[in-house]
């Protein structure tokens, strides 16, 4: 990428406003991918923040159930003490009743005694004694009957009172646990509230993942296309260009890394005569012609890799091997200093390098005293 730029920065200022424009557009493209990536970022701290609450809300509905249960628990052990009572006060009642009827006979009797009248008492009494005996045992009785009667309703009154204190300790219960059920209903309702949010949020979130996704595309394809475009113009510009005004094949590279004549052949290992001289440079250096003249090949060419040939007019023929492209072809004139290729390492060769030839009737020769 920064290579790519770099290039365009080059080209921007060689070609003017078609690349500015380029780049503006890539602007363009940046721009758009760090604000989708800045809603996404935003969009997924919302979520986070959503995720929580949720928590939070769920911890709450499992509480007010817990709760609700709790009270239902209550409820029903307020009903088995209610129906407790409620045995318990029938009991009392058929004892209170039992009493009453008891006391009403004993009551009536006494009655009955008096009305008779004392003299018939009297009279079937065996003695005064025996009579005033009787009535006290009678009354005795009747006291007892009626303290037993006090005591029941008392009791009766007492379990009344429990029954009512029952029956609002349930009724406090059931309030509470309408209040509880409606305080779920609303929880419920904020967690499902905020459940689609997040799912509007989820929805966003693969919208904008998409949109992403969509702008790499297009940022990809745009610096394919500028790349082959800037490669393009590259290639015109050298294609037909007087790069240099000297006669040395590679301008601005001068080492020479194996020269003219016998050496240790560094890919075959033997004794080999050098047919030329190595010039090593980066992948895509121009490589010029060393003189003017016509192209008479321009292809592959075995271990010579890539291969463009000038005849010139005093009867020599330079020879450019290893390149990655060319420039030129068969019956092109070419000018002194003009691009031929771009050199490379194809065929035979162990690096990017420029392999230069000068031959004369066909037979190579030392190329240093035509050059430099
Ligand atoms: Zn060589």
């Amino acid at each position: 990428m920064k290579k790519i730029l770099t290039v365009l920065t080059v080209c921007s200022l060689v070609f003017g406003t078609t690349y500015i424009y380029a780049d503006t557009e890539d602007k363009n493209i940046e721009t758009k991918q760090k604000s989708v990536d800045d809603k996404l970022n935003k969009n997924r701290e919302e979520q986070t923040t959503l995720e929580s609450k949720i928590r939070d809300l769920d911890f709450k509905v499992k509480e007010i159930e817990g709760n609700i249960k709790e009270t239902n628990d209550k409820i029903e052990n307020l009903n088995g003490e209610i129906e407790t009572t409620k045995v318990e006060i029938e009991k009392l009642n058929e004892n209170i009743s039992k009493n009453e009827e008891a006391l009403g006979k004993r009551l009536k009797a006494i009655n009955n005694n008096y009305s008779m009248g004392y003299i018939k008492v009297i009279l079937s009494s065996t003695s005064i004694s025996d009579f005033f005996n009787n009535i006290y045992v009678v009354k005795q009785v009747v006291e007892q009957d009626q303290k037993i009667l006090k005591e029941l309703d008392e009791n009766k009154s007492e379990v009344e009172k429990k029954e009512k204190d029952l029956n609002y300790k349930k009724k406090m219960q059931e309030d509470l646990k309408i209040s509880l059920v409606e305080n779920n209903e609303k929880v419920q309702s904020d967690k499902n509230e905020l459940e689609a949010l997040k799912r509007e949020l989820e929805t966003e979130e693969d919208n904008l993942q998409n949109e992403l996704e969509k702008l790499a595309a297009e940022a990809a394809a745009k610096q394919a296309q500028e790349a082959q475009q800037s490669a393009a113009s590259i290639d015109e510009n050298l294609n037909g260009a007087i790069i240099s005004s000297g006669s040395w094949p590679v301008p601005g590279h001068t080492r020479i890394s194996s020269p003219y004549g016998y050496r240790l052949h560094p890919v075959l290992n033997v004794q080999k005569i050098h047919t030329g001289i190595d010039i090593p440079a980066p992948k895509g250096t121009p490589a010029v012609a060393t003189d003017s003249g016509t192209v008479i090949y321009s292809g592959p060419k075995g271990s010579y890799g890539n291969t463009v040939m000038i005849q010139h007019d005093n009867g020599r023929v330079s020879l450019y091997a290893h390149n990655d492209q060319l420039l030129v072809s068969v019956g092109q004139k070419v000018q002194k200093g003009q691009a031929v290729t771009k050199i490379g390492n194809t065929g035979r060769s162990t690096g990017p390098h420029l392999h230069f030839e000068i031959r004369i009737n066909g037979k190579h020769t030392n190329p240093m005293p035509y050059i430099g």
